[in-house]
């Protein structure tokens, strides 16, 4: 089927052609280079609230959120305003900050799953030294992931399952030394049983299990509480630390995450997307003992130049704390409940296979009436129906992440008549997409 334009992409097409000469792909993220989808990537030149903008003028209600961070919208308020105030005095000093205190003693009030946490600039950072905690700690070297998670660019976990159920992987980037992958044991989701077969063949070797307690990166994979409980009781009686990846999840689906939506403590948990506030911050935390083990106090080196820059510290606290008011979280949970049956209804109706996996404010267009807990249950033909749909959105104002891997995210920016108009929208672009 043929994808018509109704809007101009003149101007970004033009930027887009420039930037191939500077960046790989024009892109500093793959994802951005829009190779799923159709067209070329817009250049977003500003954002205020639940809407951005284009370079050729054209306004999009934005599902995206920078991938996550801006639960608060764009150009949030009170984040721009401590922003620009601290920027106003230098953006960083290579010291300890009054802000980063704030921030730290902010965030480690309001949740009972950590004690101490350590500030970095990214999320694969925070993973990356959580992962080598976990060895420093355990004196272990080896890491059991699961399929369809995704953890960061980090070395030893860009693995995915090779050929075989309970596998050693295979790496899904070029430059990883095999000896790295060797380190790496990747299962399926959702399966109890192979996790305890791999045990006892592997249990007092590993050093750690990581998981996205909400598995957000491979289309929305909600696991049953059973099976993350399970991870934690076995990893309890192999001495294993249990890596609860909240980087998606921490502060999205509750101000504690998902370790607090299910009630799974876990041993270290790493953050990163909201906790910025929309400017480059991770982190990772975990009991003070285990902490204890972290440089200057303990033998596990990580350092970083930026970290805990006060800019990034004051954009995450003005965030962090309008997460803390009352009602915050109930509020965008059932804004998207409301959003996502609308979209349902339309298609029911209509007898479409779409369901609509929904956590918090989080949101996946699934083109199946099946449960989907795995990765290997994403059917590939449904990626030809998003990029139609994505175009047609696109037509029509609504700005999707660019691939249909990725989920949706509300905002506290979208007001309920944006939603309604959207879901009305998307109901629209079903049409087209089930007629083709
Ligand atoms: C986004 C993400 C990461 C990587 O974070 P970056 O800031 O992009 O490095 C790691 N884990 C999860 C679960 C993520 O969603």
């Amino acid at each position: 089927m043929e994808l018509i334009n109704k809007i101009s992409r003149e101007k970004s097409a033009a930027l887009f052609a420039e930037a191939k000469k500077y960046f790989p792909g024009g892109v500093n993220s793959p994802v951005r280079a829009f190779k799923s989808v159709s067209g070329p990537p817009l250049f977003i030149k500003e954002g205020k609230g639940a809407h951005i903008i284009d370079e050729d003028d054209n306004r999009f209600l934005d599902f995206c959120g920078s991938w996550g961070p801006l639960i608060l919208g764009h150009n949030n308020d009170q984040i721009r305003e401590l922003v620009i105030a601290t920027v106003a005095k230098g953006t960083s000093f290579g010291t300890p900050n009054r802000l980063g205190n704030q921030l730290g003693k902010l965030i480690l009030d309001n949740n009972k799953v950590i004690e101490k946490l350590r500030f970095v600039s990214s999320g694969t950072e925070a993973v990356m030294s959580a992962i080598r905690l976990a060895r420093g700690v355990t004196g272990r070297n080896k890491v059991i992931k699961f399929e369809g998670c995704y953890h960061g660019h980090v070395d030893s976990l860009l693995v995915k399952a090779g050929s075989g159920l309970v596998t050693f992987g295979e790496s899904t980037s070029a430059g990883i030394p095999p000896a790295f992958i060797k380190e790496t044991l990747v299962l399926p989701l959702d399966k109890p049983d192979l996790l305890d077969q791999t045990l006892q063949q592997h249990g007092e070797d590993i050093a750690c299990i990581i998981i996205e307690p909400v598995p957000a990166n491979n289309g929305l994979l909600l696991q049953d509480e059973a099976f993350l409980k399970h991870l934690r009781k076995r990893s309890e009686e192999y001495g294993i630390l249990l890596i609860l990846d909240e980087v998606i999840s921490g502060f999205r689906v509750g101000f504690e995450g998902a370790s607090g939506h299910y009630g799974i403590q876990p041993d270290i948990a790493t953050y990163g997307k909201i906790i910025g506030g929309g400017m480059p911050v991770g982190a990772y935390g975990a009991s003070a003992e285990i902490m204890a083990h972290v440089a200057p106090d303990g033998p596990v080196y990580q350092a970083g130049t930026l970290s805990a820059n006060p800019v990034a510290m004051a954009a995450g606290y003005a965030a962090l704390k309008q997460l803390l008011e009352p009602g915050f979280y109930n509020k965008m949970a059932e804004k998207t409940q409301n959003f996502v049956q609308k979209i349902q209804q339309h298609c029911d109706q209509r007898g479409y296979e779409v369901s609509i996996p929904t956590i918090g404010s989080i949101f996946w267009l699934a083109f199946s009436h099946k449960r989907i807990t795995r990765a290997d249950q994403i059917e590939a033909d449904s990626m030809q129906k998003f990029k139609i749909l994505h175009h047609e959105l696109l037509q029509r104002g609504i700005y999707l992440g660019p691939s249909g891997y990725e989920v949706g995210f509300v905002s506290a920016a979208h007001t309920e008549a944006d939603l309604n108009e959207a879901a009305g929208l998307i109901g629209e672009a079903m049409d087209v997409v089930f007629a083709g």
